[in-house]
C-alpha cells in the first residue's frame, strides 16, 4: 500500500493518544507499539478483506497447513515491510521523536512452538503469502507458549510465558465461526444405520484470526488459531446457586485447560491424555471450520478436493483423517468407499523425524474412551489395510502386524498418517532416502508413488532482509533487490567474490553485526568478549542428538591446551550457546549447567588472557536468533549423522554468511552440496559408518578414550573435581558417554578436533575466509522456503497462484 509520511504522522499521534489517553510525549514504550500496530493492522485489514474476496470469487483451492505448532516470533517488522511502508514509517517516527527499532523490540514474541517443526510451520505461511498462494495456518492458541528460560546458578528455571498478559494486536476474535468439538461419550446407530454420539462432554472452539501478509503484493493470509471455551449452557449455573461455589468454576478450569500451554518437548513424544485432547480440539475445530466454508460455495461435498488441502505436520494433526472420514460418512451421508477417495486426495503428510522417542502412539484404551467415534473409524481404516497386506504379503500375519495401525494395544500415528495421505515427504535429500530404504521401507514398497522430497527451508525476508539490514544493503548496493522477491539470485554475488571493495564491506557488517552481539553479552551475562576473535554458535533445542556435548568437551580440550602452553599460537574464540532444554530432560539440563560451569571457570581464568570465552545465552526464540545469526563466524552443526532430518538453523547461518562446521547429516549434506567441499567444514561418521556402528555392536569407547589422552583428560575433569567440589554433579554426562554413547560423540571427537584446527586455519587467511562468507551467502537460495513452498504447491497440493 502507499501512504504518504505526513498522512501517516497524523494517523499515529491520533492512534497513540486515543489508546494512552496520553499526550504523546507522556506515553510509554508499550504504548508506542501498541498504536503503531494497531494502526498496521488497520492498513492491513482491507487487503486482508480483499484476499479472501478474491479467493471465494475465483473459487480457489485453499491450502491449510495444520500445525500443533506456529513458532512466529514477532509481527510488527514483517508486516510493515510486506505492506511497503516501512521507511516512510521510520522516517515519520523520527520526526514525531520515536525511534521505529525500540518500538519494535517491545512486541512479544508468538512462540508457540518449540523448535524447528513450529518454526517451519511459521515460515511455509510467509511465503505462502508471499507467492499468492491461497494458503493458510491451522493451530491452537496456546494462553502460554514455551516457556522463558533463565540461567540462575548455572541451571536452567523455567518461568511461564505470558505472552497475552497485554493485548495481542494481531488477532482478532471470530466468536460466529466458533464451533463445538465433542469428547467422550457413546457411540449409537439409528434406525438408517447412522452413527451418532450421545452424552459426550463438548467443547466450545473459538477462532482467533492472525492476518499472515505477504510481501508488497497487497495478499493477506490467514493463521486461524483455536481457543477452548466452556459452553455456556455446560456452565454449571444450579452448582452455583446450590453454593458449591468453588465446583462450579471446575468445568471451566478443566474444559480451558486445553488450550492452556504448550508441551515444551521437542521430538518427544509425552503420550498424555491432555496432549490428545489438544490435537483432536484443533483437527476437528479445523475440519469442521474449512467443511462449512467449503459447503458455502454450492459444490458438492465429493468435490472438495478441487477446493480444498489439508497439509497433516507431522502426526499431531493425523487425525484430520479420521474426522474427515466422520464428517462424510456420518454427517454428508456418503459410502466408505467414496469417504476414503475423497479423505486421500485432500490430505498429505510430512514426517519429520526418525528418533523413536519422538512417534507418537496412543494406548487404545485411553483413545477409545476420549474419542470413540474417531476410534472405531481408525479401526475400520485399520482393518482394511491389514486385509490387504494380508493378501499383499501372502497370509504373513508378522509383516501385517509390523505395519499395522493398530497393533498391541498401540495406535501407531505415523502409520495412519501414511496410510491416510496421498503424499508422504521427507524434509531433505538425506531424510527421504532413509524414510524410504529404512525407516518406512515396507511403506515405500507398498506405496512408493506417496514418497517424495521436500527439503526444508527459511523464509530470507525474516532472515536475511529483515534480521540483517546492513548485509541486505551491501547486497542490493551490488546486484539489486530482485532477490528479495527471488531468492536465487543472490547468485549473483558470485561475480563479485574476488572484489576487494566488496569483501571490505561484507567484513565491516558482520564486524558491526559482532560489535552489536557483544554489546548484548555484556548487557545480559556480564561477560567482555574479544570482538575480533571468532563467534562460535551453538544454537537450537538441547538435545543429545544435537551433541552440545561434543561442542563443550572441545572447548574443555582447548582449554587444557592454553593451560599447558598459554603462549601458544591460538586464534581467539567465543563459544556461544543458546539452547532451551525440555523441563523433563534431566540429562540436557545437566548440560546447560555443564556449559556454564565450563564458562565460569574458563572465562575468569586469567592464565589463558581472555584466549577463549564461554557465553550460555538464555532464552532462544526467534527474536534472540535474529540478534545472533547475523553475528556468527562458524555455525555449529554438528547432530549425529541420521539423527537429525533437515535442520533450518544451518540455513540461516549460512544465509548470513557463516562457515559451517557440519557432520553429513540432514539438509547439510545439500549446503555441501551447493557450497562445495571447500567452503563448508566436514567431520564425524558417514551415514553408512553409524548404520555399521548400531548393527555390529561392537563399538567400544573405552578403547577409544585409551587411544586418546585429550579425551580421557575431558572425560576425568567432568568427575575429579576439576569443575566442581561437588564430584557427582557431571556423573550422568560421564556415564552416558563412556558407558552409553549412543550418539558417537568420543567417536566423533578427533575428526571434530581436526575441523576446528581447518578453521582456524581457514580464518587466519582473511580473503579465503570472506570469500568463503561470499560463497556461503550466494548459495543460500536454494532454502529460501518460497522455493520449498513452490514444490509443495505443485507437487503435492496443487494449488496454484492467485496474485491481485
Ligand atoms: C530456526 C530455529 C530453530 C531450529 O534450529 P535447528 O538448528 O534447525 O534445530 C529452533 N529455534 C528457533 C528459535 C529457531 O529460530
Amino acid at each position: 500500500m502507499g501512504i504518504l509520511k505526513d498522512t501517516f504522522k497524523i494517523d499515529y499521534v491520533k492512534k497513540l493518544t486515543n489508546k494512552s489517553g496520553e499526550d504523546i510525549e507522556k506515553t510509554s514504550n508499550w504504548d508506542q507499539y501498541n498504536a503503531l500496530a494497531s494502526l498496521v493492522r488497520e492498513y492491513l485489514t482491507s487487503d486482508w478483506v480483499n484476499t479472501n474476496d478474491r479467493y471465494n470469487e475465483k473459487k480457489s483451492k485453499q491450502v491449510y497447513y495444520f500445525s500443533i505448532e506456529f513458532l512466529t516470533g514477532r509481527f510488527l517488522l514483517n508486516n510493515l515491510v510486506g505492506i511497503g511502508i516501512k521507511n516512510i514509517v521510520e522516517k515519520g517516527l523520527k520526526e514525531l521523536g520515536f525511534d521505529l527499532e525500540e518500538i519494535i523490540s517491545v512486541e512479544k514474541d508468538q512462540g508457540l512452538g518449540n523448535g524447528g517443526l513450529g518454526r517451519l510451520a511459521a515460515g511455509f505461511l510467509d511465503s505462502m503469502a508471499a507467492l499468492s498462494i491461497p494458503g493458510h495456518g491451522c493451530g491452537i492458541r496456546y494462553n502460554y507458549g514455551l516457556f522463558e528460560q533463565k540461567i540462575i546458578d548455572g541451571y536452567q528455571v523455567e518461568f511461564p510465558d505470558a505472552w497475552l498478559k497485554d493485548r495481542n494486536v494481531w488477532e482478532i476474535k471470530k466468536l460466529d465461526k466458533a464451533v463445538e468439538v465433542h469428547f467422550y461419550g457413546d457411540v449409537r446407530i439409528d434406525s438408517n444405520g447412522k452413527y451418532y454420539l450421545e452424552n459426550t462432554s463438548p467443547v466450545l472452539a473459538v477462532p482467533y484470526d492472525t492476518p499472515i501478509v505477504g510481501y508488497k503484493n497487497d495478499v493477506v493470509n490467514t493463521l486461524r488459531l483455536w481457543s477452548a471455551q466452556v459452553i455456556n449452557k455446560e456452565f454449571d449455573f444450579s452448582k452455583f446457586s446450590r453454593g458449591e461455589y468453588m465446583n462450579a468454576f471446575k468445568k471451566k478450569y478443566d474444559v480451558e485447560s486445553i488450550s492452556q500451554v504448550l508441551y515444551p518437548n521437542d521430538s518427544y513424544d509425552e503420550g498424555k491424555i491432555l496432549r490428545l485432547k489438544q490435537e483432536y480440539f484443533f483437527v476437528s475445530a479445523g475440519v469442521q471450520g474449512i467443511i462449512r466454508s467449503f459447503k458455502k460455495m454450492g459444490i458438492p461435498i465429493n468435490k472438495i478436493y478441487d477446493y480444498v488441502s489439508i497439509h497433516i505436520n507431522d502426526t499431531h494433526p493425523a487425525m484430520a483423517i479420521a474426522e474427515l472420514m466422520r464428517i462424510f460418512i456420518d454427517i454428508e451421508d456418503l459410502s466408505w468407499e467414496e469417504a476414503w477417495d475423497i479423505t486421500l486426495k485432500v490430505c498429505s503428510y510430512t514426517n519429520h523425524t526418525i528418533l523413536s522417542e519422538a512417534l507418537e502412539c496412543w494406548h487404545v484404551g485411553i483413545f477409545k474412551e476420549l474419542l470413540p467415534r474417531i476410534f472405531m473409524i481408525i479401526e475400520e481404516i485399520n482393518r482394511r489395510f491389514c486385509k490387504d497386506l494380508f493378501d499383499i504379503y501372502n497370509k504373513d500375519q508378522n509383516k501385517v502386524n509390523d505395519m499395522a495401525i493398530i497393533s498391541d494395544g498401540i495406535i501407531r500415528m505415523a502409520y495412519l498418517a501414511i496410510v491416510g495421505s496421498h503424499s508422504v515427504n521427507g524434509v531433505a535429500k538425506l531424510h527421504t532416502e532413509i524414510l524410504k530404504n529404512k525407516e518406512l521401507h515396507d511403506f515405500y514398497t507398498i506405496f512408493p508413488a506417496k514418497f517424495n522430497n521436500k527439503t526444508n527451508g527459511i523464509t530470507h525476508r525474516r532472515w536475511l532482509l529483515n534480521a540483517n539490514p546492513d548485509l541486505s544493503n551491501v547486497i542490493t548496493k551490488y546486484i539489486g533487490d530482485y532477490w528479495v522477491k527471488d531468492a536465487l539470485n543472490l547468485r549473483e554475488l558470485i561475480k563479485y567474490i574476488d572484489d576487494e571493495k566488496f569483501q571490505d564491506e561484507i567484513e565491516i557488517v558482520k564486524q558491526k553485526n559482532k560489535d552489536a552481539l557483544a554489546d548484548y553479552i555484556l548487557e545480559h551475562n556480564g561477560i567482555k568478549v574479544n570482538t575480533k576473535s571468532i563467534f562460535d554458535v551453538h544454537a537450537k533445542r538441547l538435545h543429545e542428538y544435537k551433541r552440545q556435548t561434543l561442542n563443550i568437551l572441545h572447548v574443555m580440550f582447548l582449554y587444557n591446551k592454553l593451560l599447558k602452553n598459554p603462549d601458544l599460537d591460538f586464534v581467539p574464540r567465543t563459544f556461544i550457546f543458546a539452547a532451551k532444554a525440555a523441563p523433563s530432560y534431566y540429562i540436557a539440563k545437566q548440560t546447560i549447567k555443564l556449559i556454564n560451569t565450563v564458562g565460569d571457570k574458563i572465562n575468569n581464568d586469567k592464565r589463558i588472557k581472555d584466549k577463549i570465552k564461554v557465553v550460555f545465552l538464555e532464552n532462544y526464540s526467534v527474536s534472540l536468533a535474529e540478534i545472533l545469526i547475523p553475528a556468527t563466524d562458524v555455525s555449529e552443526q554438528i547432530s549425529t549423522t541420521t539423527k537429525e532430518a533437515s535442520g533450518t538453523g544451518n540455513m540461516k547461518f549460512m544465509m548470513n554468511g557463516a562457515v559451517t562446521i557440519a557432520t553429513l547429516d540432514g539438509a547439510n549434506v545439500e549446503i555441501h552440496e551447493e557450497v562445495g567441499t571447500d567452503n563448508i567444514v566436514l567431520f564425524g561418521l558417514t551415514e553408512e559408518e553409524v548404520y555399521e556402528l548400531y548393527e555390529k555392536h561392537e563399538y567400544n569407547t573405552q578403547a577409544i578414550i585409551d587411544e586418546d589422552p585429550r579425551l580421557k583428560e575431558v572425560l576425568d575433569q567432568l568427575k575429579n573435581g576439576f569443575l566442581s567440589e561437588d564430584k557427582e554433579l557431571f556423573q550422568i554426562i560421564y556415564d552416558s558417554l563412556v558407558y552409553n554413547d549412543e550418539y558417537f560423540v568420543l567417536k566423533d571427537f578427533d575428526s571434530y578436533v581436526k575441523a576446528h584446527e581447518r578453521i582456524e586455519n581457514y580464518y587466519l587467511d582473511r580473503e579465503r575466509w570472506l570469500k568463503m562468507c561470499i560463497i556461503n551467502i550466494a548459495h543460500s537460495g536454494v532454502f529460501s522456503s518460497d522455493k520449498t513452498i513452490l514444490e509443495y504447491a505443485s507437487g503435492i497440493w496443487e494449488a496454484q497462484r492467485v496474485p491481485k
